[in-house]
């Protein structure tokens, strides 16, 4: 049985104020999440606030993003022996706005990956495809790629280190969430592909669907086999809305 996990990404939202009433009130209703892991990630400079609001809260903490490299000369970044060492479990890599606002290629997005293991740090793997690509039927196409580039790189196996949120681009941000059916289709895709290399990673692998998902359509994209949980923008700033999408994981 793979333990359904909702993560939040916060994305360059919030300030002192709002980060410690958002922790507030997500910790006040973490009684109610029964079986489901939750992770909140905030911007990075909230992170040790964060993971310090968290404590024995069962809540865990992630990063947005993380250097492929670990120490040096790499100005404005942050490396995952960093993120580590303020108690940072997790961190988003590929996230749709990162490939296309700051051109991370399919390759960056690996080496990401691998600084994100090396360092004890599990990755919330995203990839997804456009709308174009969706009309060109090109969506598992898109989707293959992406995960090959981590393949590549660091093998199969690695993947159990983390989970992967299949976020289509246009459904992050646009109100217009994908069907259950739609979302399964690829869903299923993904862990079929995985299958054929590696049956034991592909079962217990977790695969998020991420794109306007909502307090209102969590439980029934989450009720489809093949989806293991989401990675919620949106929705993840209101502690209320975050914790019934966290309860519709169990
Ligand atoms: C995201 O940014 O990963 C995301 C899914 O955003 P939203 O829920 O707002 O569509």
């Amino acid at each position: 049985m793979r333990q359904p996990m909702v993560a939040g990404n916060w994305k360059m939202n919030g300030s002192s104020d709002s980060v410690k009433e958002l922790m507030a009130g997500i910790k006040a209703g973490m009684d109610s999440v029964k079986n489901t892991e939750v992770v909140v990630c905030p911007p990075a400079v909230y992170i040790p606030r964060v993971v310090g609001a968290a404590a024995d809260s069962g809540i865990n903490v992630g990063s947005q993003n993380i250097c492929d490299q670990d120490r040096g000369a790499f100005t404005g970044e942050i490396s995952g022996e960093m993120l580590n060492d303020v108690g940072c479990g997790y961190a988003i890599i590929g996230h749709s706005e990162r490939r296309s606002l700051y051109g991370e290629t399919d390759e960056l997005v690996a080496k990401r990956f691998a600084a994100a293991r090396r360092n004890g740090i599990k990755p919330i793997f995203c990839i997804g495809e456009t709308l174009e690509e969706r009309e060109q039927g090109i969506t598992n196409d898109v989707c293959s790629r992406q995960i090959d580039a981590v393949i590549a790189l660091e093998g199969v196996d690695a993947l159990a280190d983390g989970v992967i949120a299949y976020e289509p681009v246009w459904a992050i941000g646009t109100g217009k969430t994908a069907s259950p059916e739609q979302a399964q289709e690829v869903h299923a895709f993904i862990r079929e592909k995985i299958r054929g290399l590696n049956a034991d990673v592909a079962d217990g692998l977790r695969i998020l669907y991420g794109g306007s998902m909502n307090a209102a359509n969590a439980a029934e994209l989450i009720g489809q086999p093949d989806i293991d949980g989401g990675l919620i923008g949106g929705a993840s700033l209101k502690a209320e809305d975050f914790l019934t999408i966290c309860r519709a994981g169990g």
